[in-house]
């Protein structure tokens, strides 16, 4: 994904070699580079903006080291402003004092919300709870297959909507859900919910709707790290209409230029929390910004 963003950097650095300490010109020039590079990636601009800043400020206060050359010098700095945007420390899910722990997930139609609830209800059985996946997605015709599907591979119980709990009723199919996972003591629901090719009004009421009636510890914000500058957009949409309290990129094994991946922290305010990087099952982890920082430096 960050193949390009990747050569870019480590041809800024290239220019520093050989030198025996950065000059203010040297630092100038290569933040100038690195935010080049970053809007090529498709970065938001206020997060490139305040990347250069900081990328500038603290190479110009860096002590001279004698074990650092000036290359490897700004190297750790962009290494640990990277991982600052990204997030830092990924934090745990919260789980509900009182379980079922209820986890629903919001995005557009595509960015992975289906196979992301096999993957989220697979991790979860294998950190030894009980989860139980709802399809509460009636927009797309086979959605819920799609989703009875994943739950078999995944060895994870699915709640679809029949004749008695909603069918074709989100809302009551979200809520009944919740009431079995009550009744058969799951511990956690990860509640799969619609969405549309572009954000609209109808979709994001129904999100609020399902959201309100069950009450959400966690709403995982699904991104597609594909979509290039339109993340940003999306994101904020669905912080105003259904609000979210993490991120969960997918498709971070795409080719595409991954500005999004970079910028969602730092537009949203909320953490990254899981990676989805194909379309296995086991294609899924919990996001390490240092360990990201690395692979984009290395
Ligand atoms: P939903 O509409 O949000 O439920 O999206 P789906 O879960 O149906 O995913 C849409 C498509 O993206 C499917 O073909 C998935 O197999 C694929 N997909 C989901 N996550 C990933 C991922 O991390 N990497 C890749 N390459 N494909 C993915």
């Amino acid at each position: 994904m960050f193949a390009n963003l990747s050569d870019r950097l480590t041809a800024s650095f290239k220019q520093l070699r050989g030198k025996g300490r950065l000059s203010e010109a040297d630092i100038d020039a290569t933040v100038s580079e690195i935010r080049r590079a970053l809007l090529e990636a498709d970065v938001a601009l206020p997060v490139v903006r305040a990347f250069a800043a900081n990328v500038r400020e603290r190479a110009k206060s860096a002590e001279v080291s004698a074990a650092l050359n000036p290359g490897q010098q700004v190297i750790k700095i962009v290494n640990a402003e990277l991982v600052e945007i990204l997030g830092g420390e990924a934090r745990d899910l919260r789980f509900a004092k009182n379980p079922p722990t209820v986890i629903m997930l919001a995005g557009l139609q595509g960015a992975g919300k289906t196979t992301l609830a096999g993957k989220l209800g697979r991790w979860l059985r294998d950190q030894g709870h009980t989860p139980l996946l709802v399809a509460a997605d009636l927009q797309r015709p086979n959605a819920v297959t799609q989703l009875q599907v994943v739950g078999e591979r995944a060895g994870v119980p699915v709640w679809a909507p029949e004749p008695g709990n909603g069918v074709g009723d989100p809302v009551g199919v979200a809520r009944s859900g919740i009431q079995h996972a009550h009744d058969k003591q799951y511990s956690v629901v990860v509640v799969d919910t619609a969405g549309r090719l572009g954000v609209d009004a109808e979709m994001m009421q129904q999100a609020a709707d399902i959201r309100d009636a069950v009450s959400p510890d966690e709403i995982l914000f699904v991104l597609d790290a594909m979509i290039g500058q339109d993340a940003v957009t999306t994101a904020n949409a669905f912080a105003e209409g259904v609000g979210f309290s993490g991120v969960v990129l997918t498709k971070l094994d795409g080719d595409a230029r991954g500005g999004a991946a970079l910028s969602v922290r730092g537009v949203t305010g909320k953490p990254v929390m899981f990676a989805s990087t194909g379309e296995k099952l086991t294609d899924f982890e919990r996001f390490h910004a240092d360990r990201m920082a690395s692979r984009i430096l290395d």
